[in-house]
C-alpha cells in the first residue's frame, strides 16, 4: 500500500504552474503573478493636498492664533485634477481641493477648518508647520520600486496598488479549466425527483464548489453512466478541453467499476490502494496529455482525497508557491479510535478558549456519513501507528476554513 505523502507527490507531479497569459486587471483577481511588477512612475505622482483648504508659506503665519488671526490674498482656486495657475507669493494664498496640485510657492496647507472661508481674503486663526497636510511625490512608492512581486495571489489590495501605478493588464497564472466528472447508473441530478435505490448526484456538486473554491475553474463534465463506451467519449472530450480531469466513483473492486476498467486499458493511469481512512482506492495518471485524479466514489472519501490530493495539485497549476492548508495544533476533547497501519482523517468541529483550540470528533466517521462531514470544521490527521487517542492528547488538524 501507498504511503499518503506518496500519492500526493504523485499527484502533484502531474501538472506545474500553467503557462502565463496577459489579463485585464480585474481578471487577474485571486490569480498567481507571473511577473515582478514595478512602478512606472512614483506616487503620489507630485505634491498634493490631503485637506479642502488654503495652500500658503508656513512663514506667512507664524503667530496666527483665534485672538491674533492673520489675513491673505486669496489668489487662485485649484480644484482636483485642474493645475494651479499661480505661484504663492509673501501674503497670498491659493484656495485648494483634496488632491490637487500645491502651487509653486506654498510649503504648507491650511485646512478650511482653521479659516473664515474667504473667497478673495482669507483669515487664519492657526499657524500651520512647514510640510503640513502635503502629500509629497514619491513618498508612497518610488519609480522604479517592486510594486508587487511575482507570486503574489492579487487581491483587492493589490489591484488598487496596480491599477494606482497605472497598470491596465497584468501576466498571470491562468486558473486551472478543471472537469468533474461523476460516474454511476444510479446518480440523480439534485432536486429531481429519486426513484427507488437511486440518489443525488452529490459529489459533482460537491467537487465543482471544491474546485472554485481551491482557485480553479470547474465545468462539469457527467454524470456519465456506467458504460464503458460513454465514459471513454466523454474522457476524450474532456481530456481536449482541460487542464485537469476530475472524477469520482468506479475505481473500487466492483462488477461496474467503470473508470478502473477504461482506463487501465490506457495504460497511463495507476490504480492503487492509499493507507488512508476514508479513501482507500486512489488512481491517477493522464488521459493523452491531460492530468487525471480519479477519485473514489463514497462522498467523504471523495472530499477527503480531493482535500488531499487533487487541491494541492490545482494550487500547484495556479502558480502558488503554497499549496497546503493551514494547520492548526489542538487538544483532543473526546477519546476516540484509529485504524492500525492508515493516516485517518477524522472529521471534528473545533472550540477555541483561553487554553487553545479542542477538537471534538463527529460520531460517526463512515464514508457515506454527509451530515458529519458538512458540520466539521477541521479534519484531524492520525498518524498511521495510533489507534486510539485519549481526551486531552495532541491533535494535528486541516482547518477547513474558507480562504483565497
Ligand atoms: P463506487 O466507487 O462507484 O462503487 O461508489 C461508491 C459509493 O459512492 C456508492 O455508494 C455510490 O452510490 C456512491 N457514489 C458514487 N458516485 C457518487 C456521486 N456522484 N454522488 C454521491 N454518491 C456517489
Ligand atoms: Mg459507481
Amino acid at each position: 500500500m501507498r504511503t499518503v505523502d506518496e500519492h500526493r507527490s504523485a499527484a502533484l507531479a502531474l501538472g506545474a504552474a500553467l503557462t502565463p497569459v496577459r489579463v485585464p486587471l480585474l481578471e487577474a483577481l485571486g490569480c498567481v503573478l507571473a511577473e515582478e511588477v514595478t512602478a512606472a512612475w512614483p506616487l503620489p505622482s507630485f505634491d498634493n493636498t490631503s485637506m479642502d483648504g488654503y495652500a500658503v508659506r508656513a512663514v506667512d503665519l507664524e503667530g496666527a492664533a483665534e485672538q491674533s488671526p492673520v489675513s491673505l490674498r486669496v489668489i487662485d482656486d485649484v480644484a482636483a485634477g485642474h493645475l494651479p495657475s499661480r505661484a504663492v507669493e509673501p501674503g497670498s494664498a491659493v484656495r485648494i481641493m483634496t488632491g490637487a496640485r500645491i502651487p509653486a510657492g506654498a510649503d504648507a496647507v491650511v485646512p478650511v477648518e482653521w479659516t473664515d472661508g474667504g473667497i478673495e481674503v482669507v483669515s487664519v486663526s492657526r499657524a500651520p508647520d512647514a510640510g503640513a497636510h502635503v502629500r509629497l511625490r514619491g513618498e508612497d512608492v518610488r519609480e522604479g520600486d517592486p510594486l508587487v512581486p511575482a507570486g503574489t495571489i492579487v487581491t483587492s489590495r493589490q489591484i488598487a496598488l496596480l491599477a494606482a501605478a497605472g497598470r491596465g493588464d497584468v501576466l498571470v497564472h491562468p486558473r486551472p479549466r478543471v472537469a468533474v466528472l461523476s460516474t454511476g447508473d444510479e446518480l440523480v441530478e439534485p432536486g429531481q425527483p429519486l426513484e427507488e435505490g437511486r440518489i443525488a448526484d452529490s459529489n459533482s456538486f460537491m467537487l465543482m464548489a471544491a474546485v472554485t473554491e481551491a482557485g480553479g475553474i470547474p465545468h462539469r463534465a457527467g454524470p456519465v453512466r456506467d458504460d464503458e463506451a460513454a465514459l471513454r467519449a466523454a474522457l476524450e472530450l474532456e481530456a481536449q478541453r482541460s487542464d485537469l480531469i476530475i472524477s469520482t466513483g468506479g475505481v473500487s473492486m466492483g462488477a461496474y467499476d467503470t473508470v478502473k476498467a477504461v482506463l487501465s486499458q490506457t495504460g497511463s493511469v495507476e490504480f492503487v490502494k492509499v493507507a488512508m481512512q476514508p479513501g482507500m482506492p486512489q488512481g491517477l495518471g493522464r488521459v493523452g496529455a491531460t492530468p487525471i485524479i480519479t477519485l473514489p466514489g463514497n462522498p467523504v472519501s471523495a472530499y477527503v482525497s480531493f482535500e488531499v490530493f487533487a487541491r494541492p495539485l490545482i494550487r500547484r497549476m495556479r502558480g502558488c508557491s503554497w499549496v497546503d492548508r493551514a494547520r492548526i495544533d489542538a487538544r483532543c476533547g473526546r477519546a476516540f479510535t484509529s485504524p492500525a497501519g492508515k493516516t485517518q482523517f477524522a472529521r471534528v468541529t473545533v472550540e477555541a478558549d483561553d487554553e487553545g483550540v479542542t477538537a471534538l470528533p463527529e460520531g460517526a466517521q463512515g464514508s457515506h456519513i454527509l451530515g458529519g462531514l458538512a458540520r466539521a470544521q477541521a479534519l484531524a490527521v492520525i498518524p498511521p501507528e495510533v489507534t486510539r487517542i485519549e481526551q486531552g492528547d495532541r491533535l494535528e488538524l486541516i482547518d477547513l476554513s474558507p480562504d483565497d
